[in-house]
């Protein structure tokens, strides 16, 4: 693959000053290979591809029809390479190979669903607006907002470009994408699709490198028109910061420490697998993660020890075996995070249930066994601050008054969730939750056609559905005087 090359302007060219860095396997700490280091002269080269596409390009006049076509051939190129694209996605990542067939699947299908709303844009492009004054007539246009720039992090690779890059080319903009450095080959994959999928050239440029020397320079790139930003709130607050500089519509999806509210009418069959899946799956490493978890009291000790029994039996490996269910933290770096963490959450007089550790029998790769502490002290660290690994905060609660008001105190809001069999009781908590996502009875479904984003410093806008195809859209007012009458 063109992993030591860049994608600009429907070429393959070396990084101008050649720079390279290096892509590890998580699990066995090998070399993946080396990838192509991009620097702020490359970023400019492919922004000006990318402002030339849309300025004097076709792309932006095309109908919705027309780019529907594309994006549908990107979507059937990604289903015909799913396996050794899930495949590459284990080894650059880490996750179960399952997990990484589902995210291809979740690709396709957020490249089919953009395809449908670009060719729904045909028909409600355009349509009139009634004013009070009947001497004038005016319409609302929506327009495709210009070049973008998305960056994007390492949890969810390719489905993290595919919910930036779909809505970008269904609106009609032109992008340039770049790739977390820790997991940069299935982007690059991603390129090679829509490059035989006859992508007009500049209109998606792929750009490997690492965040201060390739992040930095597309956020603070001045003909840039959009920043669509995924990954952690200190780099989220510095893209704003450069976005002010040239005011850059923005949106960013940031962090979050999501609550679980378990009340004590719930079945614990249910609740230990969806408390489970909450913060387990993808070992934690999902920004909605619901890493906090409140359980009303007569359930707590119960559920502590069902989720303590089950989180042991998890099979923890190589995510390319077919039997793995936990798979290695994504790097070095990260995986010392979340043991710095789990010291602290002892530290604090949080009680560690189980795991909190390296498994045994791993000599190599960057384990973490499932880790659940309870009694966790709603001022510690590990209750407030996302630790982005398998490691779950647990406390007990009295009222469902007492579990909103801890579950919201937190400087995010991004997810949610709330088990019971009383409904209402669940509609009145879901409502009081500030979050933008809540799930009623579950933990982390996630759906292309929803609206997916947080409050707070979880973030600002929506991805996904119609909202994420609005954040590549302008509205644009078209007024004409329409009466005999002199003015
Ligand atoms: P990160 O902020 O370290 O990096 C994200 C991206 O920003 C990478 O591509 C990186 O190279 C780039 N970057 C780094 N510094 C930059 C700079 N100064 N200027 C421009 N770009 C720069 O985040 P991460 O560690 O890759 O991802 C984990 C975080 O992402 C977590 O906080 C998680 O909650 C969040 N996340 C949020 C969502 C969501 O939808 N809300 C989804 C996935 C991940």
């Amino acid at each position: 693959m063109n992993s030591n090359k860049l994608y600009i302007n429907g070429q393959w060219v070396a990084p101008i000053k050649g720079g390279t860095f290096e892509t590890i396997n998580p699990a066995d700490e090998t070399l993946i290979c080396q990838v192509a280091a991009a620097s702020s002269e490359d970023i400019d080269t492919a922004v000006k591809a990318a402002r030339s596409a849309f300025d004097k390009g076709h792309w932006p006049k095309t109908s919705g029809a027309e780019r529907a076509v594309f994006l549908r051939k990107i979507a059937d190129g990604i289903r015909a390479q799913r396996k050794p694209l899930a495949e590459l996605e284990v080894k650059d990542n880490g996750k179960p190979l399952t997990e990484a067939l589902a995210d291809m699947d979740d690709s396709a299908g957020c490249f089919d669903f953009y395809a449908d709303l670009a060719e729904k844009l045909d028909s409600n492009q355009e349509y009139p607006l009634s004013l009070g004054d009947t001497r004038f007539k005016t319409k609302i246009r929506k327009e495709p907002i210009g070049v973008a720039g998305a960056i994007i992090p390492w949890n969810y690779p390719l489905l993290m470009a595919a919910w930036k890059v779909a809505p970008a080319l269904a609106a009609g903009c032109c992008m340039v994408l770049k790739p977390s450095e820790l997991t940069p080959l299935t982007a690059l994959k991603l390129a090679e699709i829509a490059d035989m999928a006859g992508l007009p050239a500049g209109v998606l440029n792929v750009l490997t490198g690492l965040g201060k020397d390739a992040g930095a320079p597309l956020a603070e790139h001045p003909d840039v028109d959009k920043l669509a930003f995924t990954g952690s709130v200190p780099t989220g607050s510095r893209i704003m910061a450069a976005a002010a500089r040239d005011i850059k519509n923005i949106s960013l999806e940031l962090g979050g420490k999501s609550p679980f509210i378990v009340f004590a009418d719930s079945d614990i069959e249910q609740a230990v697998e969806w408390v489970m899946f909450g913060i387990f799956f993808n070992q934690g490493q999902v920004c909605s993660a619901t890493s906090r978890v409140l359980v009303e009291r007569p359930l707590y000790e119960k559920l502590l020890a069902c989720i303590a029994q089950q989180a042991a039996k998890i099979t923890i490996g190589n995510g390319i075996q077919e039997d793995t269910l936990l798979g290695p933290i994504v790097n070095k770096s990260q995986y010392d995070k979340v043991l710095a963490a789990i010291e602290k959450g002892k530290q604090q007089n949080a009680r560690l249930v189980c795991g909190g550790k390296r498994p045994a029998g791993f000599d190599k790769g960057y384990f973490v066994e499932p880790t659940v502490f309870a009694d966790v002290p709603e001022d510690s660290f590990i209750w407030n601050e996302e630790i982005f690994g398998p490691v779950v905060a647990i406390r007990p609660f009295d009222s469902e008054e007492e579990a909103v008001q801890s579950a919201n105190h937190s400087r995010f809001g991004l997810g949610a969730a709330v088990m019971s069999k009383d409904s209402m009781r669940c509609e009145r908590v879901a409502r009081a939750l500030r979050a933008g996502i809540v799930w009623i009875n579950c933990s982390q479904p996630t759906f292309t056609e929803a609206p997916w984003g947080g409050y707070k410093q979880s973030g600002i806008g929506r991805e996904l559905g119609e909202w994420g195809l609005n954040n590549y859209l302008e509205t644009k007012q078209i007024t004409r005087y329409n009466s005999d009458e002199p003015w």
